[in-house]
C-alpha cells in the first residue's frame, strides 16, 4: 500500500512545485523507494494539447501518447523513469469521465454533485496509482489553494487525509517575499495561505518556504507555530542556479527525512539517499568552463516554458560534453535571407524547433539554408525537420513552391503531406499522432552510429509527415531517409551526408532525454558544435 504525498501552493503560482515534487521523489527513490509523480490540473481542457504555448508552455507527451503538463517532464528528467496517461489529470478529465458515467446510467437515480462525484473520480484517479508498484505517490495540485477552480482537488485531498491519515501527508510550498526598503523577509502570506488551507479543511504537515534570502531558524519556528507545524517541518527552498540542485538543497534541509518521519517510518531502518551519481551531474556542470553557443530558432521565444524540454535535453548534453550551454532563443519570424548571416553568425549550432502553423516559417527556411550552406550543425525536430525537407526542396530540388499541406493546402508540390489516416479526423482534441512508435536506422547512416542500434522507440506529435513520393528524387540529391517507421512507411529521419551534422526527426527526442541517461542524439549534436 502506497503513502500518498500531496504537494499544494500558496500565495503566488510558478513557485516551482513541480520542482520540490520532483526533488522529494528523487531522494526517496534515492534511498531505495519506488516513487511516481503526479499532476492535477484545475482546468477544463481534457489535455493540455489544445493550449498555446503562450498559455501553458511546453506540451509533453509521454510513451503512451497523453498530451500532459510539462512538469512530467521534470518528473522523468529527475527520476528516470517513465510517465504515463493516469500521471496527468485535469478538471476536464474528470469531469468527462463522470459525465459518460452519468450518461450510462452509473447513477442512475442520483443527483450528480461535486461531493461526492467529482471529488470521489479524484480520489479514484489519485488511488489508481497505487497498484502496487509504488511505495509513495507524489502528487502535486496545481494552481493556488484558494482559487476556485483547485477546490475540488483540496477537497478530495482532506477527505483522504481523514480516511486514511497514517497514508496521506501535505506539503505546502508558500513564498516568503523579501521587502528591499525594509530589508525583511515578511511570513505574513504563507500565514494567510495556510489559513486558506485550513479554511478548506486541510492542516499541512510540512511547510516548504520559497525565498530569495536564508530564512532564520527563529523564523521558521514563528512560521511553524502560527502554523500549527512544528519548526522542525518547516524548510526554506533557497532560489538555485539550477533546478537539478533543488534535490541537494532538499536533501540538507531534511525534507525527505521530515516526511519520512511523519509518515511513520523509522529512520534507522531506512537507507539514507544516496544520490552520487547526481552530485557527479552537478559537479561536471559547475567545473564546465568551456562555453557552447547554440540558437534555438522557433516562435515561442518569448516565453521561456515553451521549449522546456529542448533545453534540459541541451543542457545534460553540454554537461555531458563537458561544456556550460549558451542557448540563445532567436525568433524565427524575424529571420529573412537577407540578415540571417547577421543574425545566427555567432552560435556553433542550431536547433530549428517544433510547432504548428505558418507563423515564422520563413525564418526557420532562411536559418535552415544558412546552415546547410555553410555546414552550421543543425538539428531539426517535428516541424524543424518538415521545414528541411521543404528548404531542400526549394532550395536544392528547384521546386520554390514546394509546401507543406498544413502552411499551404493548395500546393501543387507537398514535399510534406497530411498523414493518411488525418485525413479522417474532424476533432482536434488527442487526434494527433502521439506516442512512441518504432523506427528503423539504417546502416551506414550517420544516425545509426549516433544510436548505435537497428530500431529506436521515440515520441511523437504530429499530423503531418515527408511525402514519399517524393523520396527518389531527394535521395538522389543527398537528403537521405535513414529513419523508417515500417509499419507506416513513414520517414522519422532525414540527414545529409555532405554535411558535418545536419539530422531532421520527425519525433521528439527531448522528451526523452533525463540527467543521468542524457539522450544520444542531442549528446552527439553538442559534441559536434563543440569541435
Ligand atoms: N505541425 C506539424 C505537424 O503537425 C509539426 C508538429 C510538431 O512540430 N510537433 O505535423
Amino acid at each position: 500500500m502506497a503513502k500518498f504525498i500531496f504537494v499544494t501552493g500558496g500565495v503566488a503560482s510558478s513557485l516551482g512545485k513541480g520542482i520540490i515534487a520532483a526533488s522529494l521523489s528523487k531522494l526517496l527513490q534515492a534511498r531505495g523507494f519506488k516513487v511516481t509523480n503526479q499532476k492535477l490540473d484545475p482546468y477544463i481542457n481534457v489535455d493540455p494539447g489544445t493550449l498555446n504555448p503562450y498559455e501553458h508552455g511546453e506540451c509533453y507527451v509521454t510513451e503512451d501518447g497523453q498530451e500532459t503538463d510539462l512538469d512530467l517532464g521534470h518528473y522523468e528528467r529527475f527520476l528516470n523513469i517513465r510517465t504515463h496517461r493516469e500521471n496527468n489529470i485535469t478538471t476536464g478529465r474528470i469531469y468527462q469521465n463522470v459525465i459518460e458515467k452519468e450518461r450510462r446510467g452509473d447513477y442512475l437515480g442520483h443527483t450528480v454533485q461535486i461531493i461526492p462525484h467529482i471529488t470521489d473520480e479524484i480520489k479514484l484517479n489519485i488511488q489508481s496509482l497505487d497498484n502496487g508498484q509504488y511505495d509513495f505517490i507524489i502528487t502535486e495540485i496545481g494552481g493556488t489553494v484558494g482559487d476556485i477552480e483547485s477546490l475540488p482537488f483540496v477537497e478530495a485531498l482532506r477527505q483522504m487525509k481523514w480516511e486514511m491519515p497514517e497514508r496521506v501527508l501535505n506539503i505546502h510550498l508558500t513564498y516568503v517575499p523579501y521587502l528591499a526598503a525594509a530589508q525583511e523577509l515578511k511570513t505574513k502570506p504563507t500565514q494567510h495561505s495556510v489559513k486558506a488551507l485550513q479554511q478548506a479543511g486541510v492542516q499541512p504537515d510540512v511547510l516548504v518556504l520559497r525565498t530569495e534570502h536564508e530564512i532564520s531558524a527563529s523564523m521558521k519556528a514563528k512560521v511553524g507555530l502560527f502554523c500549527n507545524v512544528g519548526a522542525e517541518a518547516v524548510v526554506q527552498s533557497i532560489d538555485a542556479s539550477s533546478i537539478y540542485q533543488v534535490p541537494l538543497n532538499m536533501q540538507s534541509e531534511g525534507l525527505d527525512r521530515i516526511v519520512l518521519r511523519k509518515l511513520g517510518y523509522d529512520l534507522n531502518e531506512v537507507p539514507e539517499a544516496n544520490m552520487e551519481a547526481w552530485k557527479q551531474f552537478l559537479q561536471k556542470r559547475q567545473n564546465a568552463k568551456k562555453e557552447v553557443h547554440i540558437a534555438l530558432v522557433g516562435k515561442y521565444v518569448q516565453l521561456h516554458d515553451a521549449y522546456m524540454s529542448i533545453r534540459e535535453s541541451l543542457s545534460h548534453a553540454a554537461t555531458y560534453n563537458d561544456c556550460k550551454l549558451c542557448l540563445d532563443e532567436v525568433l524565427s519570424d524575424e529571420l529573412t535571407p537577407e540578415n540571417v548571416s547577421k543574425r545566427l553568425g555567432q552560435y556553433a549550432g542550431l536547433v530549428i524547433c517544433p510547432g504548428f502553423g505558418t507563423r515564422g516559417i520563413e525564418g526557420k527556411f532562411a536559418a535552415i539554408r544558412y546552415a546547410r550552406e555553410n555546414g552550421i550543425p543543425c538539428l531539426g525536430i517535428c516541424l524543424g525537420m518538415q521545414c528541411m525537407v521543404i528548404e531542400f526542396a526549394r532550395n536544392v530540388l528547384g521546386i520554390p513552391d514546394a509546401n507543406s499541406i498544413e502552411m499551404d493546402s493548395e500546393t501543387a508540390h507537398n514535399v510534406v503531406d497530411m498523414m493518411e489516416e488525418q485525413k479522417r479526423v474532424s476533432q482536434m482534441g488527442h487526434t494527433m499522432r502521439l506516442g512512441a512508435y518504432d523506427c528503423h536506422l539504417q546502416e551506414g547512416s550517420r544516425v545509426h552510429d549516433i544510436y548505435k542500434k537497428e530500431y529506436i522507440r521515440e515520441r511523437h506529435r504530429h499530423r503531418y509527415e515527408f511525402n514519399n513520393l517524393y523520396r527518389d528524387i531527394f535521395e538522389r540529391n543527398g537528403m537521405h531517409c535513414v529513419g523508417i517507421n515500417e509499419q507506416a512507411n513513414l520517414v522519422e529521419i532525414v540527414e545529409l551526408k555532405n554535411h558535418p551534422w545536419f539530422v531532421g526527426v520527425q519525433f521528439h527526442p527531448e522528451y526523452s532525454s533525463t540527467v543521468l541517461a542524457p539522450h544520444p542524439l542531442f549528446l552527439d549534436f553538442v559534441k559536434t558544435v563543440l569541435h
